[in-house]
């Protein structure tokens, strides 16, 4: 008898490292544990090796296709020099799609189904030309979503600018969001980004279901929250599939052998890991704060180190892993910083294989802008954090992880508002590697750890949850074609 034909996924990302790996993680899964056969189309920023590296392992994985479309032609877009990431990122998708609907046209065997990121919302309109189902990946987490799809909701009623609220927003279900936690597009409502925001939003619902990277017992009440007819369900147009956590498997050789024999001889779990994401920087005066509080701290650590802006945020989104000078960058630490640490820390200039060292048994800590690709990393290694929020949607993550979830502890003020002085960051350090106080966030995350393991197994909810997005999408395929 005749084999039944595999079903085809096309899955779209948009540029940055956030949504390029869990998108490739995402393909993987549907190919190795669902019988698919996919292809991933990636709109490379090409100013990244980083972003090479990954597309390039991604090709030679041998599980996927991997098609790079061109670099779009940005002129039309008028973007200032100093447009935001996230203006530059919606820009660069809206310009992309002819493209996109090209290559996607040219494929030898058509696809079956869309699967686009959260930038990709104006491409679902292909999966309708071409009479295929579509889904939107969100590369993030329940609450992050449920703020997000009812956004057109609070613009309609909420007057004035919310982080200039005395009140949290109420989101129906969920826990509400404090206003210096509010997304960075919703931070000034007569922006650009903010409108694109409100319409992205909107966009989802053209979707048939939403991929979440997250697993059910991590956020169980928000994700009943926005199933439920009565709280965010009415929004939704589809179901919810909880398909994490999709993180990039860690491999011991990337580490270096250097790197590697340094950790090997740490003791267990007595490293803090620093880092700030693919596009965090700080000011110098934070940078000098934070190098005094780990030496202070007496902690082991590594530390990947960026060169200073002027503004703190996503200085270098489009720009990771080109790895700058390493004397040049320690000019920006107290003199003779390198030397009096240099038997306890390891400085990384711009870039580190992050999965690799989060999963070595000598990492104990992580210091991390709260990316939610970072946050899943600490969280399936069992490593307990520091939240650093700096920009997007790290302030709601920090405040998640810290509150909710409960394997983060973070300064009192946000480090985007405020210089966080040393001996605050000495006493954090501290806390999350040695002190007492942090048994309970170093306990709660070895549990999650495991849960994130058994969800993804066969059988375990996230392997479900893929498989019945399967099911569904052979019902919608086989209704269209009924239809026609
Ligand atoms: N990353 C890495 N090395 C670095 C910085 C980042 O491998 O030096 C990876 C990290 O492991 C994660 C992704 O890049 O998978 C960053 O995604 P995240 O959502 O954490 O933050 P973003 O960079 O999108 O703000």
């Amino acid at each position: 008898m005749e084999k039944p034909k595999k079903l085809r996924a096309a899955l779209l990302s948009s540029p940055g490292l956030g949504h390029l790996i869990p998108v490739i993680e995402l393909g993987k899964r549907l190919v190795a544990d669902h019988g698919f056969e996919a292809t991933v189309f990636v709109l490379p920023s090409r100013s990244s090796h980083a972003e090479a590296e990954i597309i390039e392992s991604a090709m030679t994985c041998k599980l996927l296709d991997v098609v790079e479309l061109p670099p779009p032609d940005l002129s039309a877009a008028s973007l200032g020099p100093d447009a935001a990431a996230g203006v530059r990122l919606v820009a660069m998708m809206r310009e992309a799609q002819p493209a996109f609907r090209s290559a996607l046209t040219a494929m030898e065997a058509r696809p079956d189904v869309l699967i686009v990121d959260l930038f990709g919302t104006e491409h679902l309109c292909i999966g309708d030309e071409l009479g295929i189902p579509k889904y939107v990946y969100v590369t993030s987490n329940a609450w992050f979503l449920a703020l997000f799809i009812y956004s057109p909701t609070l613009d309609k009623e909420v007057k004035g600018e919310y982080v200039d609220r005395a009140e949290p927003l109420e989101i129906p279900g969920c826990k509400p969001v404090r206003p210096e936690d509010v997304v960075e597009p919703m931070l000034d409502r007569s922006d650009q980004r903010y409108r694109e925001y409100v319409r992205q939003a909107g966009q989802i619902l053209m979707g048939d279901g939403i991929l979440l990277n997250v697993w059910e017992d991590l956020q169980a009440e928000t994700l009943a929250a926005l199933r439920d007819e009565e709280f965010l369900g009415w929004v939704l147009n589809g179901p919810v599939y909880t398909v994490g956590s999709l993180v990039r498997p860690a491999r011991p050789a990337g580490l270096g052998k250097e790197l590697l024999e340094w950790l090997d001889k740490q003791p267990s779990e007595s490293v803090l890991f620093v880092s700030f994401g693919s596009g965090g920087t700080m000011l110098a005066e934070q940078l000098v704060e934070l190098s005094w509080g780990l030496e202070l701290s007496g902690q082991r650590f590594i530390w990947v180190l960026r060169k200073p802006t002027a503004k703190s945020l996503d200085g270098s989104f489009f720009d990771v892993g080109k790895v700058g000078g390493g004397n040049e960058l320690l000019s920006f630490l107290p003199d003779g910083f390198a030397v009096r640490t240099r038997d306890v820390g390891i400085i990384l200039p711009s870039w580190a294989t992050q999965v690799d060292i989060l999963s070595h048994p000598s990492v104990g800590g992580f210091l991390s802008h709260c990316g939610w690709n970072s946050a899943l990393e600490s969280i399936v290694n069992g490593v307990p954090m520091i939240a650093w929020p700096l920009y997007a949607e790290q302030s709601l993550n920090a405040t998640l992880l810290v509150e909710e979830i409960g394997v983060a502890i973070r300064p009192k003020e946000l480090p985007s508002k405020k210089i966080v002085g040393r001996e605050e960051i000495e006493k954090l350090v501290r806390t999350v590697m040695v002190e007492k106080e942090g048994h309970t966030i170093r306990a709660r995350v070895k549990e999650l750890k495991s849960s994130a393991e058994k969800a993804l197994t066969k059988g375990g909810t996230s392997y479900e949850s893929l498989r019945k997005m399967k099911e569904d999408c052979k019902m919608r395929i086989h209704r269209i074609k009924k239809a026609h």
